[in-house]
């Protein structure tokens, strides 16, 4: 990465409503590595958003939760993309987001969240997802089988839960599959980024919305034209809307995940403005 485009990054981050204390003083390999685990997430977070998507625009019957089930279908795809070499680390790094996310809301470690605290989701989403992506790949996911605690057994009957998690999701979707003629379009828009430029600029610079788009109009025939959006939306969030056949990915949520490394997982001190 240039480092110019680093230094709009520390610029992002002095008007970020808690500022880190020395942003210039961070080592340029650290920027780079939350730049990474920000886009990783991006990744993650919007082919969630496109397994809510699914479900509405092919209506998809869903059992249990549709946040576990766009989660499941998520990893999936992310799992089954030959496309793309970089999506087993989008993976690893989405569920360190989702791991952290839980640590950082009750400042304590994983043997104490309850199941009953609403902060426990997001580790109970990092484990669901951690168990598929060991289920489907135990080699290339020993280290973060290991990270997690998972012993052989767990393992073992994760890839059981991979193994069943797919074939229901194939037999869904088998019947939206593109077998000659391709869908409607998905539509990709870019709206102004402000003061968060540089989250907007490596968006583009990785095709993360277009990459996305591109696989799932390869893949399923949809039967209206379907948009996906960045744009600043004045908080750190994404979200599929029905009404608009749309998928918004917030500037604000790169930003905040940028931050989340440098802060929560490196342990850069920070102050509040
Ligand atoms: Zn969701």
């Amino acid at each position: 990465m240039r480092a110019s485009s680093l230094a709009l990054f520390a610029l992002a981050l002095a008007t970020a409503p808690v500022s880190l204390a020395h942003a210039q003083d961070i080592p340029e390999e650290d920027l780079t590595a939350a730049v990474e685990f920000a886009m990783h997430d991006a990744t993650f977070t919007l082919y969630h958003e496109i397994g809510h998507m699914l479900v509405g625009e092919l209506g998809i019957p869903v059992l249990g939760k549709e946040e576990d089930a766009a989660d499941a279908l998520a990893t999936i795809m992310l799992l089954t993309d030959d496309e793309d070499m970089d999506s087993y680390n989008a993976l690893v790094d989405a569920s360190d987001g989702w791991y952290f996310n839980a640590v950082k809301s009750t400042g304590s470690g994983v043997e104490d969240f309850s199941y009953y605290d609403e902060h426990s989701l997001d580790i109970q989403r990092a484990y669901a997802m951690v168990c598929l992506m060991v289920g489907k790949d135990p080699e290339a996911f020993s280290q973060t089988a290991e990270a997690y605690e998972l012993d052989q057994d767990r393992v073992d009957s994760c890839a059981y839960t991979y193994d069943q998690a797919y074939t229901s999701w194939t037999y869904l979707l088998e019947p939206h599959a593109v077998a000659n003629e391709p869908g409607a379009e998905i539509t990709v828009t870019y709206e102004d980024a402000g003061d968060l430029d540089a989250f907007a600029e490596m968006l583009k610079e990785r095709e993360v919305l277009e990459r996305a788009a591109k696989l799932v109009m390869s893949r399923y025939v949809l039967p209206g034209p379907v948009t996906f959006r960045a744009a600043l939306c004045g908080e750190s969030n994404a979200y599929y809307s029905p009404s608009d056949s749309e998928i918004t990915y917030c500037y604000e949520l790169a930003a905040d995940m940028f931050q989340l490394y440098l802060v929560d997982i490196l342990g850069h001190s920070f102050e509040e403005e």
